[in-house]
């Protein structure tokens, strides 16, 4: 029975730069992933230094090229639908839909998924609404944009946030009143708020026109900012035992180990917060540098 270093479940930029790593220290890994990463919905990908502007497939290929260098780093389309403990020891077993998998080590860098109380919202993500204007504020410069927040805390930060790429700005509330105090920030920035439920959002292809309210008013605009809430897309975590603190964030030693000796997380899924490409990226090489870390000294 063949047992790896380690078995990473995520192919994301997170995943991706843990398998690179831990390739080229000699370690045999299997990656997993089932193409579901967060970005899959957008054309384009704002920020990663040497990268600005790539697609989000293009960006994948090229890591999966890379990886193919290294003999000892094995990739499974496939997923992962259990992770168990091996009761005779520290070793893990890993099911797909196709078989199960042994190793020594996991490393959890599924990510996260977005939920949306406004379903519409979907139709228009990634295309011309938008949750992080670090990724995409700079495409929506100066156009008249809607900021979509169902949550008093979050219309004045993400307002402030987006108001730095364009000040043309109608907030929206979808039903939620709001303190006269923001009302007040809001109105000294000439910027309107309406706090009537949406009806109906209206657009082609991804690109927002027009937004419709339950009165039948119609506010024209070409795009936004939107807050969903994250959740971890699996119980991996619980099904090993990991510690999780009360915001949802894994708890461990800020170097990828959790409560769980073997089993290590990076990339959003720690959070279960979103951050960016780059974070991910450069949490998987950290977390890669820990795992191998462990195993050389178990070894050694
Ligand atoms: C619309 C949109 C636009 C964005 N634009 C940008 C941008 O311009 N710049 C930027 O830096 N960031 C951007 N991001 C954020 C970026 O996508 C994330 O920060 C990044 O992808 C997080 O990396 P990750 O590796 O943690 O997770 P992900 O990239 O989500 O990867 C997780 C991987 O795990 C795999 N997986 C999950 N469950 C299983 C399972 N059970 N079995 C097998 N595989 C599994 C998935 O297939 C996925 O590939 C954007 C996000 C969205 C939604």
């Amino acid at each position: 029975m063949k047992k790896y270093d380690c078995i990473i479940i995520g192919g994301g930029p997170a995943g991706l730069a843990a398998s690179l790593t831990l390739g080229r220290a000699r370690k045999n890994v299997a990656l997993f992933d089932n193409a579901t990463n967060r970005n899959r919905v957008t054309q384009a990908s704002h920020g990663y230094l040497t990268r600005d502007g790539i697609k989000p497939s293009e960006f994948k290929k090229i890591a999966l090229d890379e990886l193919k260098e290294y003999p000892a780093i094995s990739i499974f389309n496939e997923t992962v639908l259990e992770v168990k403990r091996n009761p005779n020891g520290n070793s893990y077993v890993v099911y797909s839909e196709q078989r199960e998998y042994h190793t020594e080590t996991i490393l959890l860098a599924t990510g996260i998924q977005e939920e949306f109380s406004l379903q519409q919202i979907r139709d228009y993500y990634g295309k011309s609404l938008f949750s992080c204007p670090y990724c995409d504020g700079w495409e929506m410069r100066d156009l008249p944009l809607a900021v979509i927040a169902e949550n008093e805390s979050h219309v004045l930060h993400l307002t402030k946030l987006v108001f730095n790429w364009s000040t043309d700005l109608i907030v929206f509330t979808n039903g939620v009143e709001v303190s006269v105090d923001v009302q007040r920030d809001l109105k000294r920035k000439g910027i309107n708020i309406y706090t009537e439920q949406i009806k109906q959002l209206h657009g082609n292809d991804g690109m927002l026109e027009r937004i419709e309210l339950t009165s039948g008013e119609t506010i024209s605009r070409e795009g936004g900012f939107v807050v969903p809430s994250f959740y971890r897309p699996n119980q991996f975590a619980e099904a090993l035992s990991c510690e999780i603190d009360e915001t949802g964030a894994m708890i461990s030693d800020g170097a990828g180990r959790t409560s769980i000796n073997g089993v290590y997380v990076a990339g959003e899924a720690e959070k279960a917060n979103p951050s960016s490409l780059l974070i991910a990226a450069a949490e998987g090489n950290r977390v890669a540098a820990s795992i191998n870390f462990d195993l050389v000294q178990n070894r050694f």
